[in-house]
């Protein structure tokens, strides 16, 4: 079987302890490769390489910087269907979705930031006569990006492209769910020429090295994308230890749309933005409210495509793919018990299937569409990362506001109207950090992304990526 190896100081190397996890393909439910079960030595050899290694790192010039971060977008575009297959069969979605976004993305960051850093600079104040003021940018050193299975290798490469390009090294950890395309871009980074420890990618279970990361005193900051426990497990430990933080965590996001909308593209964009993915999106809007006069007709529209959609083996043209893991399968299928309970009716899907052939043991469900829900049960507050949705009607805009702002989550939510005072409005009123007017994931890499309230701590992208991984340092001189 397949072995799955750390990327420690430039190097590929076996866990000490010699120990690996099965790596399951979701289709399947069959293991296909080993991957390294990591302890906190492997943790702090990373540590001790990125630390070696980060004097060369930050003092380089920032254009050679740039250079072999360019190098390694082009290395995985080299390599993009090797890439898009093992995005598929590590994570279960559909090649075509990895080969239109994930893997585009992942070479985007990485070419994005090469680019950005070129035109970062800092500030200087100028004290009328007296004197000047100039702040300088600085890395902070060794850092740590964590990242989840729903998008693998877009989003570990999000932060890990700004961290190097600032000047940081990495001790990077990708989920122990889907760790294959992390291991290739290792690959790629040693063709790339990355010097030794800048870029570390440890594998293994966040329950047993994430808090040895939280901890290790030489790790200067943290960027983290995951759950909402897993962000205040992080920040429990390295809060105390003033590391600079950045959590984009949960969601439970709105799709507010309102009777004058234009509905056939409304339709077609909350189709995807229900079940893109198999709704493991954290942008996926999962509470959908519908303005009352529209919504019989909301309704029986969405539901006729949502019976449209195709489920199975992701290597063909099917619309939704497996669900990542066995446990979340059984979280996600949980949850659509929890809702018939709570009272809801289930207008599609709401089951588990079985194609046939090689994937009759993998982890497949039907699209969900719920009904008749109170807007503050259970399924309509937790995050259930799936393909469930739930719909609803509303009647006046602060009622709509109110239901939108009852999550405990902030992260996205999308508008549809043609009223350009009401989106204004609305977009003003809701509590998210990303609001989409008439469009979902519409995404510009240079704005500010991420989440309010239980949601996040903090802002990746553009500058505010860059910002993060900085220290700022202001220099004051009297004339
Ligand atoms: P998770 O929190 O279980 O795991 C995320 C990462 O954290 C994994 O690499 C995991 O190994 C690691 N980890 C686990 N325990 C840790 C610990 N104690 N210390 C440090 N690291 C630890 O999340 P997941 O199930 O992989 O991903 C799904 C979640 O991610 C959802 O809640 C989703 O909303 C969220 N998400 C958020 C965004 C965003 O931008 N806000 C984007 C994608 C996913």
């Amino acid at each position: 079987m397949k072995k799955i190896l750390n990327y420690i100081n430039g190097e590929l190397k076996a866990p000490l302890a010699g120990n690996y996890l099965d790596n399951i393909e979701p289709a399947t439910g069959l293991a296909y490769s080993l991957i390294p079960d990591s302890d906190a030595q492997d943790i702090d050899m990373a540590v001790a390489a990125a630390k070696a290694a980060s004097a060369a790192w930050a003092n380089m010039h920032y254009e050679k910087r740039a250079t072999i971060i360019e190098k390694i977008a082009a290395g995985i575009e080299s390599r993009m269907e090797e890439f898009v297959m093992a995005e598929s069969l590590d994570n279960g979605k559909p090649q075509w979705l990895a080969r239109q976004v994930d893997i585009p993305r992942a070479v985007h960051n990485f070419r994005f930031f090469a680019t950005g850093i070129q035109h970062f600079s800092s500030e200087s104040h100028y004290m009328e006569g007296l004197g000047v003021n100039y702040t300088t940018r600085r890395p902070i050193g060794v850092v740590a990006c964590i990242a989840p299975w729903n998008l693998p290798l877009y989003l570990f490469s999000w932060k890990i492209a700004p961290a190097l390009v600032a000047g940081n090294c990495v001790v990077a950890k990708p989920t122990e769910v889907t760790p294959y395309t992390a291991y290739l871009l290792s690959e790629v980074c040693i063709a790339a020429g990355l010097p030794k420890g800048v870029l570390n990618i440890v594998h293994g279970l966040g329950s047993k090295i994430g808090d040895v990361i939280s901890l290790h005193p030489d790790i200067k900051a943290i960027s983290f994308t995951g759950g909402t426990s897993t962000g205040k497990r992080i920040a429990s430990i390295a809060a105390p230890m003033f590391k600079k933080l950045s959590l984009e965590l949960g969601g439970k996001n709105p799709t507010v749309i309102f009777a004058d909308c234009n509905f056939d593209k409304m339709l077609k964009t909350v189709l995807r933005s229900s079940f893109e993915n198999q709704g493991q999106i954290c942008l996926c809007g999962s509470r959908i409210l519908v303005e009352r006069p529209i919504y019989e007709k909301f309704k029986m529209a969405f539901v006729e495509k949502v019976k449209a959609l195709t489920v199975g083996d992701p290597n063909e043209e099917v619309n939704l793919g497996a669900i990542v893991s066995k446990n979340h399968f059984e979280k996600i299928l949980s949850y659509i018990e929890l809702a018939k309970q709570e009272g809801g009716t289930i207008l599609a899907g709401g089951n588990a299937l079985k194609p046939n052939g090689r994937c009759e043991n993998g982890y497949f469900i039907a699209p969900t569409i719920i009904e008749g829900l109170s807007i503050n049960c259970r399924t309509n507050m937790e995050e259930i990362f799936g393909p469930v949705v739930t719909i609803m009607p509303f009647d006046t805009d602060e009622e709509v506001i109110a239901y939108a702002n009852t999550s405990e989550y902030g992260l996205a939510c999308s508008i549809w109207t043609e009223n350009l005072t009401k989106a204004h409005q609305m977009a003003d009123a809701i509590q998210c950090g990303i609001i989409w007017v008439n469009c979902w994931l519409l995404r510009d890499l240079r704005t500010p992304f991420g989440g309010m309230k239980s949601s996040g701590v903090g802002r990746e992208g553009g500058w505010e990526a860059l910002r993060f991984f900085t220290e700022p340092k202001n220099i004051c001189i009297k004339y």
